[in-house]
This record gives structure tokens, sequence and C-alpha cells, in this order.
């Protein structure tokens, strides 16, 4: 938690759940990631959290944007972001989105199937367009495989296809899955992609831009490698692959610059036990699965927790949330432990909790009120 959030809530004590973000954070995580890949160029990946107050800052540092959909894209221009800037990055767009989009500026268009890219050809006419490819996603706590992507011989076919409607076949993208915790998931990818550069080149297209989408992990409750880590194997398999003749590197963080940026405070409403000897307590919080925890299912994220008796002997805990509904169990086989002390009323802070909350809280799912987000 930044000092400045933990000063926030400390003086204000706002009503609880709600989300605590140091947009000053946003700035320092930006910075780090330029450091670590100066040859990058950093579009934000919008979905991981949309608030005005982030995106405007982004703008101001010259940051481009990943928007999942027309209405990210109205999103990051209502921020100020010129229409250039922004690439549509979902391979799933309905065609009267994309027009929009065209007419508002946008110039780059993810695709990975030949019906999307008759659909980019027809309503973004000589546009930028680059083609995701299946990777491997081994190494993410929270995988993006499967459902987006293709095979990298259709990918070939697509790309070639792409030039003779008239579109700039511009680049190649993969994503090795969020948080993802293993370097040489970027290595493996970006050897793929390398070969397929050149199968394009050889085939008459000059693809000029590599998307390695995002990925790049916080820390939760566990450790994670530096962002450096990520930054030198990057570099060391495009160097070893593209030689002095690099393409433009794109890279789409969305976790990494906003998730240590927030923190969720929420007030513990019941401590119980299922039967008298039973060692393990239930903590219910007034923030749950509905509330915006959404990448708890399968306790992929395990967000860490404060309490105010830190220090004090702990014991073992389910964490569950408010709604009547069992699904909204947060941590049960995670073997997450709590202070004895813990009880209701006490406020608790769920860290590093920035990005992929927002969105996903529900409006009024068994009457509770949405996440009070604070921008500060
Ligand atoms: N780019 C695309 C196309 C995505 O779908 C996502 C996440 O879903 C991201 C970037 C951001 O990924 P992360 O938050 O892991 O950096």
């Amino acid at each position: 938690m930044t000092p400045k959030v933990a000063r926030y809530l400390a003086e204000m004590e706002p009503a609880t759940p709600c989300l605590v973000m140091d947009v000053d954070r946003v700035e320092q995580n930006y910075a780090r990631l330029k450091a670590a890949l100066p040859l990058a160029r950093i579009y934000y990946a919008v979905k991981a959290n949309p608030a005005a107050p982030i995106l405007e800052r982004l703008v101001g540092l010259g940051s481009f944007f990943d928007a999942a959909s027309f209405q990210e894209v109205e999103m990051c221009l209502d921020a100020g972001a010129a229409g250039e800037r922004v690439s549509y990055g979902n391979t799933i767009k309905k065609e009267r989105d994309i027009a929009a989009a065209y007419a508002r500026g946008v110039r780059m268009f993810a695709f990975d199937s030949e019906a999307e890219l008759l659909k980019l050809a027809r309503s973004a006419p000589g546009a930028r367009v680059y083609c995701r490819i299946l990777v491997g996603n081994d190494g993410a706590e929270w995988p993006l495989s499967r459902k987006f992507g293709c095979e990298v011989e259709m990918a070939r076919k697509l790309m070639v296809q792409a030039s003779e409607l008239g579109l700039d076949a511009f680049g190649l993208s993969f994503h090795v899955g969020s948080q993802q915790v293993k370097t040489a998931a970027y290595e493996a990818a970006i050897a793929k992609v390398a070969m397929l550069f050149t199968d394009l080149a050889e085939a008459g297209v000059k693809v000029r831009m590599v998307n390695l989408g995002g990925g790049y992990p916080v820390r939760y409750k566990s450790e994670v490698p530096e962002i450096g880590a990520f930054g030198d194997a990057i570099m060391g398999a495009m160097t070893k692959h593209f030689g002095n003749a690099l393409p433009e590197i794109v890279i789409e963080p969305g976790r990494f610059l906003v998730a240590d940026a927030g923190v969720v405070q929420s007030e513990v409403v019941l401590v119980s036990r299922k039967g008298e000897d039973d060692p393990v307590r239930w903590v219910y919080l007034d923030i749950g699965r509905f509330g915006g925890l959404a990448e708890t299912e399968g306790e992929a994220i395990k967000y860490g927790f404060r309490t105010p008796h830190d220090g004090a002997e702990e014991g073992p805990v389910t964490i569950a949330g408010p709604t009547c509904d069992s699904t909204d169990t947060l941590y049960e086989k995670s073997n997450y432990r709590l202070p004895l002390a813990l009880r209701d009323g006490d406020k608790v802070e769920l860290l590093a909790t920035g990005a992929y909350v927002t969105t996903y809280a529900s409006q009024k799912f068994n009457g509770f009120a949405p996440l009070n987000e604070i921008y500060i």
C-alpha cells in the first residue's frame, strides 16, 4: 500500500467496501516499465481499470492504449487520447463497432480469423492490422489461451490475404496469459513470431511490428520476478531472433500498471465456525466475488491482506463475501491464515487490488451498493 493511500484511509475513513487508488503510483509503474523495456511502445490495456483519472494521467505521459470495445475507445478519446494512439485489440468485434472506431480515427486493429479480417477490410479500409497467434500460457495465473489467436500456418495465410485486401499487414501479436510469472513464456512466443516473420517476408509481406501483449506480473501473496527480468528476457529474445533488424515493439500492460496502485478496504461482517471444535474460522467480508473480486475464481489471484491485528497469533480461515451465494467464497483451499483476534467491525485491506476489480463489481447483487471508487 502506498503511503498516500494509507494516509487517505486513516484520515478520511471512507465507507466500505472501497477501492482507493494512488494515481502517482500508476505513473511510477509506467516509468518502471519504460525503464525495463525502453524500446517498447506502451499501449495500456484499458480493461484493467478504465477510470478517467488513470487514462488522463497516461495520456499526459504519452501512453498509447489497447481498447477491448468501442466503449473503451471512447473512454480513451474522452480522456484526451488521439484516435491514432488507440489500438482496437479485441479479435472479436461487431462490424459496426469497427466502423465507429475507424470514424473516430482508430487505425490499428487486431484479428485472428478470416471473418474478422473481412470485416476490417470492409469497415476499416487501409488500416494497420495485426494477427494474434496462439502461444503457450504455461506459468500464467490467469490464462488467456484457446479463446484468442490462431495457428501460425493460418496466421501466415491471413496476413497475405490482409495485404491483398488493401489493408496494411502491419504486425503479429500474442498474449502469454495474465499474471505470467515465467520469463520463458515470452522467449518461446517471440521465437514463434520470429519464424512467422521470416515466412511472411518470403511470401512478400513485410511485417513491421511485434505486439508482446500483457501479462507482466505483480506481487500478490507471493513474490514474482522483477520487471527487469522480463525486460532482459524479452530484449534478449528479440535480439537473438531479429538481430539488428528489430521490428517496432508494442506491449499491452494492464495489471502491471495499476494493480499495486490500489487497495480495497473492507469491513469484517462476521467471524464464525461451522462446529464448536472446527479449527477453521469463516471470515465474511463486505466485499466478495460479486463486489469486484472476480479474479478469486478458482482461487487464481491470491490477494495479500492487512488487518489491525497483524503480528498477533494467527489461525486458518476461509474467506468469503457477504452475499447469499455460496460461490461467493474467495479462499478455501489456499491456506490463508488471519489473526485470531479478528472480529466483526474490523477494517481489513486487500492489497494490490487496482486491476480487474472495479469493472467486475456488480451494481446491486443482493442489494449491496456498488464498490466505492476513490482516485487520489
Ligand atoms: N492485451 C490483451 C489483448 C488482453 O486481453 C489483456 C488482458 O486480458 C491485456 C493486454 C492485459 O493483460 P495484463 O493485465 O496481464 O497485462
